[in-house]
């Protein structure tokens, strides 16, 4: 394909890539429903499930502006050719190649990223905190802000540095590298984000002796799961939207819960949110889904491996001979149908697992417990309950509520 073809090509990808997005989030909208389900007339009260109406109208409208408002940017900086001049104009300034390429990252991520600060500042101060959910201050905000530049810097540049060195050093057998590098870098992630990223955000704090951690613990060694601690981590600082989660690996598992859930949940509400959690490590879950992301990182890369040296792709962006971060750019985008469906393979096994999982708590714990819990979460968080089925078949990585409780109505003991 010549330079021009797959600059239409590019361009035509964002393009269809966008109107799919927005015909979902239309057929969503539009499949709100103003009746609240029969299921709920018990927790939502009227007024909040009117407002949780108006909160998925605001949503959709801001995500509208948004995305609307970016792909029109993607679109102007292709035609223009301003990936390419922001790559000439650089040239100047850098003579490795390497480094070359890491500033054009690092321009491009902070030229985003500011231009996205005032969308950012609306959602959080204005929209989020009109339905009550915000309780983030601005200087939170600006610390948060600085806090994740300075971990893209080090995390991302060091991480950047080391794939563009085998990119240059092994030419077009660096895919097998890189996935080695990739994964190395999940797993030391996965192991570590709760002692060394989480803290840097929030304050987490073992939880208190007394009833609640005794019941968690008495399920843990019931099930033999090889629980080490239990953290409970300031969520409010920010939103009063709540959460749990586990990490850590093989024998030494942690669970972080936010202060948030455990101020709006029964003790034995808990312990069945924990219950689920524990499901997807006996499901393997965890494990699978690991081995499932290297795979679907190897084809990636392999597929990057046959572009990356394509000088036809660099000039598409507007460059005038190959750059191999131009290359990366025109990559990310002609690549977006694959990931796109690739995604939604993954929504579609991680919903499944979600199904497993409510069947392992159900089982191993109860049902009636977990139900009221994800009842309580749902109405708290203002979710929609009648999402369209296209949304939720290439958005949700969890089943509706609805389904979920239907699913675990069959594991209630008959009375
Ligand atoms: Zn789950």
């Amino acid at each position: 394909m010549s330079s021009v073809q797959l600059l239409y090509l590019i361009i035509g990808i964002v393009l269809v890539d966008y109107f799919f997005d927005q015909l979902l989030d239309f057929l969503n909208m539009k499949s709100a429903k103003s009746k609240l389900p029969e299921e709920l007339k018990d927790i939502y009260p009227p007024e909040e499930y009117a407002k949780s109406q108006r909160y998925l109208k605001a949503r959709s409208k801001f995500s509208f502006l948004t995305t609307a408002f970016n792909t029109t940017l993607t679109v102007l900086i292709l035609a223009f050719g301003l990936f390419g001049d922001l790559h000439i104009w650089l040239s100047a300034h850098f003579t490795s190649p390497m480094l070359h390429s890491l500033a054009f990252f690092g321009v491009l991520f902070l030229v985003s990223d500011i231009i996205n600060i005032p969308f950012e500042l609306y959602s959080t101060f204005v929209i989020e905190a009109k339905f009550g959910f915000n309780k983030t201050s601005l200087k939170t905000f600006w610390a948060d802000k600085l806090k994740g530049y300075l971990l893209v810097v080090i995390l991302g540049g060091g991480l950047g540095y080391v794939l563009l060195w085998l990119i240059f050093e092994w030419q077009e057998q660096f895919w097998i590298y890189a996935l080695i590098v990739i994964t190395a870098f999940s797993l030391f992630m996965s192991v570590f984000y709760t002692s060394l990223i989480l803290p840097l955000f929030n304050k987490l704090t073992p939880l208190a002796e007394g009833e609640l951690k005794d019941k968690i613990n008495a399920y843990a060694e019931r099930v033999k799961f090889p629980l080490d601690n239990i953290f409970v981590i300031d969520g409010s600082k920010r939103s009063s939207k709540a959460n749990a989660f586990f990490s850590g690996m093989g024998k030494k598992k942690k669970i972080v819960l936010y202060d948030t859930l455990i101020e709006k949940q029964s003790d034995d509400e808990l312990v069945a949110v924990l219950a689920h959690e524990v499901g997807h490590f006996k499901k393997k879950h965890v494990m699978v889904g690991m081995a499932i992301s290297v795979v679907q990182m190897a084809i990636t890369l392999y597929v990057l491996s046959l572009l990356i040296f394509n000088e036809n792709l660099s000039m598409a962006l507007g460059a005038e001979d190959l750059s191999v971060h131009l290359n990366l750019v025109a990559f990310a985008l002609l690549y977006t149908p694959i990931s796109k469906l690739t995604g939604i393979l993954m929504n579609m096994i991680s919903r499944k697992n979600e199904f497993e999982a409510d069947a392992y708590a159900s089982t191993t714990y109860n049902p009636v417990p977990l139900q009221s819990a994800l009842k309580k979460l749902s109405v708290d968080s203002l979710n929609n309950l009648t999402p369209h089925p296209a949304y939720v078949f290439v958005n949700y990585s969890h089943p509706p509520l609805l389904e979920r409780l239907k699913h675990m109505d069959k594991f209630k003991k008959p009375e």
